[in-house]
């Protein structure tokens, strides 16, 4: 079924753990998704056997090609420095190449113990799974760069958490693996003979344009993560997502989002949300995010030093600047975002002042933050709305109008604009547990499917969405995620 053609394994011995996933006793695939499946070029007839796709997505079954592998790495959680990482219930089955001609990892998250287990019992609940697979499909919707999950099979297994729950295996493709932690991993070793071979891996696997030969190319190599972080962290606040564990083993070198555990999307506007339990300090608040990314990309450039120059302070001078003017490029970018969010395809420095203070007043109201948007762009030809929002957002409603104007911004095309950079819907937090809860009482996935054909095209109003699109502040006042489910 899968034919996997594997480059990382060709890295050697000191990347991974060769071991197979745990067979499961009676696997049944709950959730398929068709479109990636598509893309991965797996053929219409072999998606039919639900019971194949089943034994083969559990572990139970493994392909020729395939060469499982637990992975290697080190990170940085909550600020603290852990030499020993690595994939505690995951094995990487190899890579694919998809129909963009981008390879692709496949892995199976809750297929057993490796080497890397630590405490942990290698496996995943259902509901996490669940999880799992309908945030990272919305944010792939949502236009945000993302791992997504193709399937997610029961193990017909309980797995012991507070109480015992169905076990699951999620099946992860992204565009690799490598994190920041799999460059400490090498770095904390002193292993500059691995931590070379990395670098030179992934430029050649993420960064291919990168062509010079010099020690110069690590440092490409970092200006391109961070501008790569910086597009990902600017696309998590425009749709009010909020990753909750950014720790340097889940900051991929590809810039894709990947770990969905605690994550949440933010419903009121404030940059202090939280909903991680064990964020306490709010490190991983909404708005710390940026100040995180560049923290998380000093630590990148620390590990590639040694192969920067032998001389650490030499080395130091070349990689300081950019992680120095993370802040002022962040910026701009995070700017264009939010300019573009209101109509503004070209904003002036003006403009910009006054666009953010529509997030203090949003901040002092409470309101909603993809609910604002979305009235904000339907006032323009909707007059109820308009004046709804003149009520709550005072004098900055005529003046933001006026403002497009002064830019000879018609508000046709203002309005197009808006559409396109302000969701009608996310995955907010109460629906996406109520459709847990009914996948969970019914024992099928069918409520997730619903709830994802809408999610699927977050941009378009569609009969039924309305309900998806309801708020519930009070419910995300007492809403918390967890790790390690
Ligand atoms: P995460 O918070 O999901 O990024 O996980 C951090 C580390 O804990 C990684 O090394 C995971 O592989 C490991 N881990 C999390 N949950 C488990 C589990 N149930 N069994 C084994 N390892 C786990
Ligand atoms: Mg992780």
């Amino acid at each position: 079924m899968m034919k996997y053609s594997n480059t990382y394994i060709k890295l050697g011995d000191a990347f991974f753990q060769r071991i197979e996933p745990a067979t499961v006793a009676e696997p049944k695939l709950q959730l398929w998704n068709k479109d990636l499946a598509a893309s991965l070029q797996l053929s219409s007839d072999e998606c039919q056997d639900k019971h194949k796709l089943a034994q083969v997505f559990s572990g139970n079954e493994l392909a020729d090609s395939a060469e499982p592998i637990a992975l290697a790495y080190a990170g940085h959680q909550f600020g603290h420095f852990n030499p020993q990482l690595g994939d505690g219930r995951a094995h990487l089955l190899g890579e694919v190449i998809d129909n963009e001609n981008i390879r692709r990892d496949i892995q199976l998250k809750g297929s057993g113990r490796t080497h890397f287990s630590r405490q942990g019992d290698g496996r995943c609940a259902l509901g996490p799974a669940i999880r799992e697979y309908i945030m990272s499909e919305a944010m792939y919707a949502l236009g945000v760069p993302t791992s997504r999950c193709l399937a997610v099979v029961t193990t017909g297994e309980n797995v012991i958490r507070e109480v015992a729950l169905p076990g699951a295996v999620v099946t992860r493709v992204a565009s690799s693996h490598i994190r920041v932690g799999t460059f400490q991993y090498f770095a904390a070793r002193g292993d500059i003979e691995s931590l070379l071979s990395l670098a030179d891996y992934t430029i050649a696997r993420h960064y291919s344009d990168i062509t010079d030969d010099t020690t110069e190319r690590f440092v490409q190599l970092l200006e391109r993560v961070i501008e790569k972080q910086i597009q990902l962290i600017v696309q998590w606040l425009r749709v009010g997502f909020i990753h909750g564990v950014m720790n340097t083993d889940n900051t991929a070198i590809c810039g894709e989002t990947i770990d969905f555990g605690p994550c949440a999307m933010m419903g009121v506007y404030d940059p202090a949300t939280v909903f991680s339990s064990i964020d306490r300090n709010g490190r991983y608040a909404f708005g710390n995010q940026a100040k995180i990314a560049q923290w998380n990309m000093a630590r990148f450039a620390e590990a590639l030093l040694p192969l920067i120059d032998c001389v650490q302070d030499s080395a130091v001078k070349r990689v300081e600047p950019l992680i120095i003017n993370f802040s002022t490029q962040y910026e701009q970018a995070f700017n264009t975002m939010l300019a573009n969010k209101l109509g503004f395809a070209h904003p002036d420095d003006a403009d910009i002042e006054h666009l953010k203070e529509l997030l203090i007043i949003m901040h002092k109201n409470s309101l909603d933050y993809t609910q604002t948007f979305t009235q904000l762009t339907n006032s323009f030809e909707q007059a109820d709305i308009a004046d709804k929002l003149k009520a709550t957002l005072g004098s900055w409603y005529d003046s933001w109008q006026a403002k497009l104007c002064a830019a000879n911004i018609d508000f046709a095309a203002a309005k197009q604009l808006m559409q396109h950079h302000n969701p009608l819907l996310i995955p907010r937090n109460h629906h996406v547990e109520e459709v847990l809860d009914k996948c969970q009482e019914s024992g099928n996935s069918d409520a997730a499917e619903h709830y994802l054909r809408f999610l699927r095209s977050p941009y378009n109003a569609q009969n039924g969405m309305a309900y998806f699109q309801q708020a519930d502040a009070e419910a995300d006042e007492n809403y918390h995620t967890f790790c390690g489910t």
